[in-house]
């Protein structure tokens, strides 16, 4: 049997990190779906196609392969049909036109199969807007992950900062919560936190203190199992 952990919530909640670190000290593989939306999305603005032109996002579909590779260090690679997108896809951009073109069922359903097949495999943080309620149903632990719009906007500014790359706070506060509507309104697996997730907000806490009480909440649940 294979151990999952599903990690959900809103952009920018801390996903990525947090889930990358448990990931670490467990010894489990690091699965960020976000970043396969995020390739896939890529795809279509390369190509200029619309992402709300829905026959055309799904007449391409056929044609998108979507793979991950992991590096010597454990760091996750995204491949679309081959090619290694992982530099391409962190923009705001991407992230906006990933929001529009998750909604579509015929990307949905590209990338569901592979995402339940790695957790068959193997130990996995999976992280995401529906690995609890769709993807994996029946994770071993499930984590809804949250922080208040502002601190959310505010650590995204602070990491494109960081890059270098000049930012307007307001504009990225005001792409979050559109980000938020767009992921919870869509018709298909919205995000939602799941009725047996641990709700962590992580406004006012540390990085490692998340981190920390995921792998208390993993702990405890394994104590429990093991009754
Ligand atoms: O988490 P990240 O910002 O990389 O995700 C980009 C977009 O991909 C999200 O806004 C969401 O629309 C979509 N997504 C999704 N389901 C997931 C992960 C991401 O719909 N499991």
């Amino acid at each position: 049997m294979h151990y999952s952990i599903a990690i959900d919530g809103p952009a920018g909640a801390g996903k990525s990190t947090i889930a990358k670190l448990v990931a670490g000290q467990l010894g489990f593989i690091y699965v960020d779906t976000g970043a396969m939306y995020r390739a896939i999305a890529l795809y279509f603005l390369r190509k200029g196609i619309d992402g709300h032109d829905s026959a055309s996002v799904e007449a391409e579909c056929p044609h998108i392969q979507v793979t991950l590779d992991y590096d010597p260090e454990g760091r996750q690679m995204v491949l679309l049909n081959g090619e290694d997108v992982t530099p391409y896809i962190r923009t705001e951009e991407v992230g906006k036109m990933a929001s529009v073109t998750s909604a579509n069922p015929a990307v949905r359903a590209a990338l569901l199969g592979l995402q339940r097949d790695l957790a068959v495999h193997s130990d996995v943080v999976m992280d995401g807007r529906d690995i609890g309620t769709h993807v994996l149903p029946d994770a071993f632990l499930k984590i809804f992950l949250t922080a208040s719009v502002s601190v959310r906007a505010r650590r995204r500014y602070d990491e494109l900062s960081e890059k270098g790359i000049s930012c307007d706070l307001a504009k990225i506060e005001k792409d979050i919560v559109l980000r938020d509507r767009q992921d919870m309104n869509r018709e298909i697996a919205p995000l939602r936190q799941a009725e047996d997730a641990v709700l962590i907000d992580s406004s006012d806490l540390t990085i490692r203190q998340v981190a920390d009480s995921v792998i208390a909440e993993y702990n405890k649940k394994k104590e429990q199992s093991s009754l």
